[in-house]
């Protein structure tokens, strides 16, 4: 089944109307509706689906799993029909059948199976695989519940549970025929094999069964739909309780109280550990289900192991799937008796890893107690993984404790996941240039020193069906008018744009393009918010998680410095501006949630203030969010990646915004570095200091005192913080004043907010004295665009495919 005509999808979806819920189009729900459309297009995908599968089996094809705790897809609706090349076609059909096809967008929930940038890097990385006809599975956590709904209630962030399956699961298959046993806790018993060797068995575990849901991840104009397969834990089948001694009874009450609580919840901490035993065991139990699968479905095909490496990659995304490498290895020496050597050699040939950050916060530990009381077969593996690599150090450093100290994947009482990572894998990738440049040269140059042939640099990307395609159709339907459509698979086509910069009708084009998002952005906002904005200001966006190292609180700071301006001299000559922010804070995170409370609080006080008649204002979109992104993204004028050089080790976010013609001011950081390479000095706004400078001010001690003696500006912004102007009666921000003058607790201004505040306020202005050459602005904006072409997640993918996995493509006929 190729095409549906408009006639059949119809009758489709009147029918699907009719038999899921006995209704008629007329008084049908959106939700409805859009249940109904899923189910009328479903079939052309599962032809789809099962050919691919049946192909890769029959060419027994060599696949990539790429091993995620998270993968933040977004709808799944419109990017089907995109990448089906069915979307016009139903947005006619419902047209004619005088229903919204928005609303009917509109109505699917967005799954938050993830957090931020490293979950939305796994979904756009499963596009281009089927795109780029990769054979791959996607391989998590069918969480029931993603990341939290956040509300905004009194300037402060609430957090909502977010039940995406309430109304079902249209997307999902459940697959009862490949349910597995995962096994925890109990002890490890040696069993005489009779030849002098010893097999090692779990005994007096816990145990529940892993049952897999397959959703499709469908290709872009070919016929490739892989599978993102999510597992749930269940119970076990139950047995009649009654008839248990009370020891049993104990156990199997225990089983399905851990059973019903593992796959529960997301764990909603960015760029942070929460060292809780819940989250160990969800890793232990994706790894653990996706390994056996896999093993299994080899075994049907194999029987020499060594030809493991040859059909299976395992893509780590950072260290939360490291166990993957003692899990392997459980596999293959416990349950198909090979020898040690033989799969430690397939096991590193199997697995590579990619490393995600540098902040010490996020750097995955886990204590031996727990981690043996929890895994103690797994703990068992990564001791004896542990033991000769420490030999392998001895060999070649000689006795050197202090080194061996430093580099042992079990010491201080603690099991280092990345150390277990890099150990067990043939690759260690970082993520940008410059990210990738610090692992080698300080945080893994020890592991550099000894395995330089392992690291190398995958610059992350971001797919432009998503991207640009779904979420700017305006602009994606100009530049195919201009250049043709081979862009929609080729992002370095958008080149062919450079010299449309120079064309007068083309630049009007693509302003009128952007200020009708703009207008369709403050529309949202004046309905979901209730603020006006004008249309005609700077729209300047943060959107990302809410961290210290992203430095929200510059810009909020900077807000109110440009507030401070306004009052003091009325007559300040500046472009008007409307400052949007959206971020979720980890609920936890404590300093994180009371920089939202101030950007609230600026925004209350600066929009109310009929002194500065509107110059300025500032919004905060509540729950930032795939769909979210998609409307905001589109809609900028300004992009704000403003983090503390060296600390971001990519960003995802700054690539989105490029795409749709935003000018970045940023700092030179993750990415951005090649952004501004690729786009030239020119075109972007850089401040501030350099990873170098930074590394070198830490070392030396920083005073943040001096900035604050010097510079008026921030004096009179810090000051607000603590006079009562943006919150009357308490001291609520005291600590924000603290933290970046005196660091309470920790560093004083531990991110150089203030260090870089100078450079930041300049840069900004001259934005603004850019923003009033209009022709000018658009030629920067349409060359932003125009160089974007590296930051195709296809790019991505190809170099991984080429360089770490040798992974053929499989074209579905
Ligand atoms: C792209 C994206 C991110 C990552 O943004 P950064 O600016 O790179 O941190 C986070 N959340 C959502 C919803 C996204 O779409």
């Amino acid at each position: 089944m190729e095409r549906i005509e408009k006639k059949e999808l119809k009758k489709l979806i009147r029918e699907n109307v009719k038999t899921l819920y006995r209704k008629t189009l007329e008084n049908a729900s959106p939700e409805e509706l859009y249940q109904a459309a899923v189910f009328a297009v479903r079939d052309v995908i599962t032809d789809k689906w099962m050919k691919t599968h049946d192909e890769y089996y029959e060419r027994d094809a060599k696949v990539v799993y790429y091993l995620s705790m998270e993968f933040l897809m977004g709808r799944f609706f419109g990017n089907a029909l995109i990448n089906l090349e069915m979307f016009d076609e139903v947005k006619e059909v419902f047209a004619e059948l005088g229903i919204d096809y928005n609303m009917v967008e509109e109505a699917e929930p967005d799954p938050g199976l993830g957090n931020g940038g490293l979950g939305r890097l796994a979904a756009c990385f499963l596009e281009s695989l089927s795109t780029l006809s990769l054979p791959a599975y996607g391989c998590g956590i069918r969480y029931h519940y993603g990341i939290f709904e956040q509300r905004i209630e009194n300037g402060y962030q609430v957090e909502v549970p977010d039940n995406w399956l309430e109304n079902g699961d249209p997307w999902g298959i459940k697959r009862n025929e490949y349910a597995v046993e995962v096994k925890f806790g109990g002890n490890v018993r040696a069993v005489g094999k009779g030849n002098g060797e010893y097999r090692f068995v779990q005994e007096n575990y816990q145990s529940v069964t892993a049952i897999p849901y397959d959703y499709p991840v469908i290709g872009y104009g070919n016929n490739t739909v892989n599978t993102l397969r999510l597992w749930e834990a269940k119970p076990k089948t139950r047995l009649d309780l009654k008839s248990f001694n009370e020891g049993n009874y104990q156990k199997a009450a225990e089983e399905e109280l851990l059973a019903n609580t593992l796959t529960d919840v997301l764990y909603p901490a960015d760029e942070h550990i929460q060292g809780k035993e819940l989250r160990l065991r969800q890793q232990y139990f994706f790894i653990s289900a996706t390994v056996q699968r896999v093993i299994a479905r080899f075994k049907k095909k194999h029987t020499d192991f060594n030809e493991l490496p040859d059909k299976v990659a395992f893509q780590l995304n950072d260290t939360h799937p490291s166990m993957a490498v003692a899990e392997l290895m459980r596999v293959l020496v416990d349950e198909n008796d090979l020898p040690w050597d033989q799969a430690w050699d397939i096991t590193r040939r199997v697995c590579a890893y990619t490393n995600h950050t540098i902040m010490s916060e996020a750097l995955e530990k886990w204590p031996m107690e727990l981690f043996s009381r929890l895994l103690p077969r797994i703990y068992q593996i990564v001791e004896e993984i542990n033991r000769r690599f420490v030999l392998e150090l001895t060999e070649k450093y000689g006795n050197n404790p202090d080194k061996i100290r430093k580099m042992a994947i079990i010491a201080d009482g603690q099991i280092r996941m990345a150390f277990l990572a890099i150990v067990g894998s043939h690759s260690v990738n970082g993520v940008a240039a410059l990210h990738t440049e610090i692992l080698k040269k300080q945080e893994l140059h020890n592991f550099y020193e000894l395995y330089p042939e392992k690291f190398n640099n995958k610059t992350n990307g971001i797919t432009q069906r998503r991207w640009l395609l779904h979420a700017n159709p305006k602009l994606a339907e100009l530049i195919t008018e201009t250049i043709g459509k081979d862009w929609i698979t080729n992002l370095d086509e958008l080149k062919k744009l450079v010299p449309y910069a120079e064309d007068a009708a083309f630049r009007s084009r693509f302003t009128a393009i952007k200020k009708e998002n703009k207008i369709a952005l403050a529309q949202y906002i004046k309905e979901t918010k209730g603020i006006d904005i004008n249309p005609d200001s700077i729209f300047d966006i943060q959107v990302k998680r809410l961290h210290e190292y992203k430095r929200q609180l510059l810009n909020i700071l900077h807000v109110i410095g440009l507030y401070n301006q306004l009052k003091m001299n009325p007559g300040l000559d500046l472009v008007p501006r409307t400052f949007i922010f959206g971020a979720k804070a980890a609920a936890g995170y404590h300093r994180a949630k009371l920089i939202i409370k101030l950007i609230n609080a600026v925004a209350d006080v600066v929009n109310n203030d009929p002194t500065i008649h509107g110059r300025i204002k500032v919004v905060f979109m509540e729950n930032y969010r795939v769909s979210l992104a998609e409307k905001m993204i589109p809609a900028a004028d300004v992009s704000e990646q403003i983090s503390t050089a060296g600390k971001e080790a990519s960003g995802t976010g700054n690539m989105k915004f490029m795409l749709n013609g935003a000018l970045t001011i940023g700092t030179m950081d993750g990415a951005n570095v090649e952004i501004c390479e690729e786009v030239g000095r020119d075109n972007i706004f850089i401040f501030g200091m350099s990873a170098a400078e930074v590394q070198q001010k830490t070392q030396e001690g920083y005073d943040p005192w001096m900035v604050y003696n010097m510079n008026q500006e921030v004096r009179m912004a810090l000051t607000s913080l603590i006079d009562g102007t943006f919150d009357p009666d308490t001291n609520l921000f005291r600590e924000l004043y603290d933290a970046l003058l005196n660091g309470c607790g920790g560093r004083a201004d531990e991110y150089f907010v203030l260090e870089d505040y100078a450079d930041y306020a300049r840069a900004q202005w001259d934005i603004d004295r850019a923003y009033r050459d209009e022709e000018k602005w658009v030629r920067m904006a349409i060359l932003n665009t125009a160089e974007s072409g590296k930051f195709s997640s296809d790019r991505t993918i190809r170099q991984y495919a080429d360089e770490i996995w040798q992974l053929p493509s499989v074209e579905i006929v």
